[in-house]
């Protein structure tokens, strides 16, 4: 499977609509936020602050990480039935014209509206001033299929129960997209798969692909069973990485604030106030960009 996401970046391309890979806009992200350092920073959190600062001295700065490439302006693609589809069918509040976009002023002026206490507008500076997301996907689940990783040194068959929570967890914040677990990775829009480590100082990375109007139609996530030195993972690390690997799945993107599942280097186990806040906000605008 990991081959597979590699040689065909567009494994998961909404096959209903018949779109080719070069018809949607691939968007890597490559997260090393809950790596090796992060976790070794919460791990040290708990033993020395002087160790937790010598760890986040140490670590790189999060704008040195990896970006997602911004979409091409040009050579529009075909728009993705399903995702269109879905958006305006499941009596979405949000007003989105045809093409899913309320336009960037409308969208900026929504954005400040909602702002406090969220941390829309750091993910705004990390995307390049663009906000993409699930459409909604109530009454239609979006299908996710979680990998048996017991081949794989340090798994425990309690992993997929702990990646199911965490879908289920971001469900219940709020957010209008639901999920069902699925047998078959062929019918899945999520994949969910699992290697001992990463070559980089990571453990999870997902990957998502947007269409030209910002709806994100695909996606999958990786998940290590240890970090990048070798030292195991336990079921707790676990469940806050697959939280916080959901969380970009879902359209969010790193935030400062440390006491948020989605700040760069994880040290809580749960979502936050503002969590919750962002997932909804950005559930509650439509999908484009801020920029004229
Ligand atoms: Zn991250």
């Amino acid at each position: 499977m990991k081959n597979r996401v590699r040689e065909r970046p567009d494994f998961d391309a909404p096959k209903k609509s018949g779109l080719s890979f070069r018809e949607i806009f691939a968007i890597v992200l490559v997260l090393p936020l809950f790596g090796f350092i992060g976790w070794q920073f919460y791990e040290q959190n708990r033993e020395s602050q002087e160790e937790r600062a010598a760890a986040a001295a140490a670590s790189r700065p999060i704008q040195d990480l990896p970006r997602p490439a911004p979409a091409p302006t040009t050579a529009p693609a075909p728009l993705p039935n399903e995702a269109n589809t879905i958006a305006t069918a499941g009596g979405n509040a949000v007003a989105t014209t045809a093409e899913g976009s309320v336009g960037s002023n409308e969208l900026r002026r929504r954005v400040a509206l909602g702002a406090r206490g969220t941390y829309i507008n750091e993910i705004l500076l990390t995307r390049d001033s663009g906000l993409a997301r699930w459409p909604e996907r109530v009454l239609n689940p979006l299908r996710v299929w979680v990998a048996n990783g017991s081949s794989l040194s340090g798994w425990d068959p309690k992993y997929p129960d702990r990646v199911r929570a965490a879908f289920e967890t971001w469900s219940l914040a709020g957010v209008p997209v639901k999920f069902t677990f699925v047998r078959d990775s062929a019918d899945a829009d999520v994949v969910v798969q699992w290697v001992e480590k990463f070559d980089s100082p990571i453990t999870g990375r997902t990957l998502w692909s947007r269409d030209r109007n910002w709806w994100i139609v695909s996606g999958s996530i990786t998940l290590a069973l240890h970090h990048t030195t070798g030292e195991e993972l336990d079921e707790r690390a676990i469940n806050a990485i697959a939280l916080h690997e959901v969380g970009h799945l879902l359209g969010l993107d790193h935030t400062a604030d440390t006491t948020n599942i989605m700040t760069s280097r994880v040290r809580v186990h749960e979502l936050s106030g503002s969590d919750r806040a962002t997932i909804r906000l950005l559930y509650a605008l439509p999908p484009g960009s801020i920029k004229n």
